[in-house]
């Protein structure tokens, strides 16, 4: 197979408004490449974004384009995108101009001078809001700690990976639906490229509250078995404290049977302790199950409806 030397994977939903200036960037970027490809996955949008892909990839041939049956989400767009890409490296970058085109050629000398991964990692930008940043900041703590894996704070999925680690990637679907841990866990040689956040031109974030919340426990219940651990750890803790309860409530009983008062409130509120956290142990096993039936059950990360650009089957 003849491989570009860079794949650039870019998953776009409803971005319609951005695209074409984002890949105008990223072209004068890579204008001392010889040989790359970019690749725009189209997360099943609503708006016009795939007739603009249509009409980039008729203009550039280096340019193609995936198109899902519908909103497989961001994860599975990184995903279809490298699966679809040929180059020596892949780089994976946002669509909205967030993720600077202008570093391209760092991470691409870094990989020349022999990375396997080059991450990009996000100088903390002020003008994000405070919610976001918090609650990014507050994720990578407690991941880092449940999956005894370093995240990074600022490392999103703006990096290069190398045509190993994305074989790795790809026969390893399962592994793959948090990028972000999948990729330090492997433990290959990385290195680091700044950049300053750029500022989105157009629309809103596509990445909702509920998207995050699913990412973050994506990423947790794959990565980490810790909350099982924790769990049955508070399930014994929990049981001790009754056990004590008893001895305590058999004691008084027998030496000073008057000093029982009939503790409604103590009772009602220990049945409540109780339900409440053996539901919250279940919840986390309910989690865990969905994992394996899921993988067990081998439904495809997302479904390409059409494609654009890529070279007839031989
Ligand atoms: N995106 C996607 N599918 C989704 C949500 C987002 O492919 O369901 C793409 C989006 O078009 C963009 C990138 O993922 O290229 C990051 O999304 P966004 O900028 O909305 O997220 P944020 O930068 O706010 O985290
Ligand atoms: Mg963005």
């Amino acid at each position: 197979m003849n491989r570009p030397d860079v794949s650039v994977v870019m998953p776009v939903f409803n971005e319609g408004a951005l695209v074409e200036r984002t890949v105008s960037d990223v072209l004068s970027a890579l204008s001392g490449e010889t040989s790359f490809e970019i690749i725009l996955v189209d997360d099943g949008s609503r708006d016009d974004t795939w007739h603009h892909i249509c009409a980039l990839s008729q203009q550039h041939p280096s340019v193609k384009g995936l198109r899902f049956t519908r909103n497989f989400g961001h994860q599975a767009a990184l995903r279809a995108g490298l699966a679809h890409a040929a180059g020596r490296c892949a780089i994976t970058m946002d669509a909205d101009g967030e993720h600077p085109p202008a570093s391209l050629p760092a991470f691409i000398a870094q990989w020349r001078n022999g990375a396997k991964v080059v991450q990009g990692l996000r100088a903390d930008a002020a003008h994000l809001s405070f919610f976001k940043r918090i609650t990014s900041k507050g994720f990578y703590r407690i991941f880092s700690w449940l999956a005894q894996t370093e995240l990074r704070p600022g490392a999103a999925d703006f990096r290069l990976l190398d045509r190993d680690v994305v074989d790795l990637l790809i026969a390893h679907p399962d592994a793959s639906g948090f990028l972000r841990g999948f990729i330090p866990w492997a433990g290959y040689s990385t290195t680091f490229v700044e950049f300053a956040q750029g500022r989105r031109a157009a629309g809103v974030s596509r990445f909702t509250t509920g998207k995050m919340i699913g990412l973050a426990r994506q990423g947790i219940i794959g990565f980490s078995v810790k909350p099982l651990r924790i769990s049955m750890v508070v399930g014994l803790v929990t049981c001790l404290f009754a056990l004590v309860n008893l001895v305590y409530a058999l004691v008084m009983k027998l030496t000073s049977p008057d000093s029982l008062v009939p503790g409604w409130a103590t009772l009602t509120g220990l049945i409540a302790l109780l339900g409440g956290v053996q539901l919250v142990v279940l919840g986390i096993l309910g989690e865990y199950i969905a994992v394996l039936f899921q993988t067990v059950r081998n439904q495809p990360t997302f479904i390409v409806e059409e494609t654009k650009g890529f070279d007839p089957p031989a």
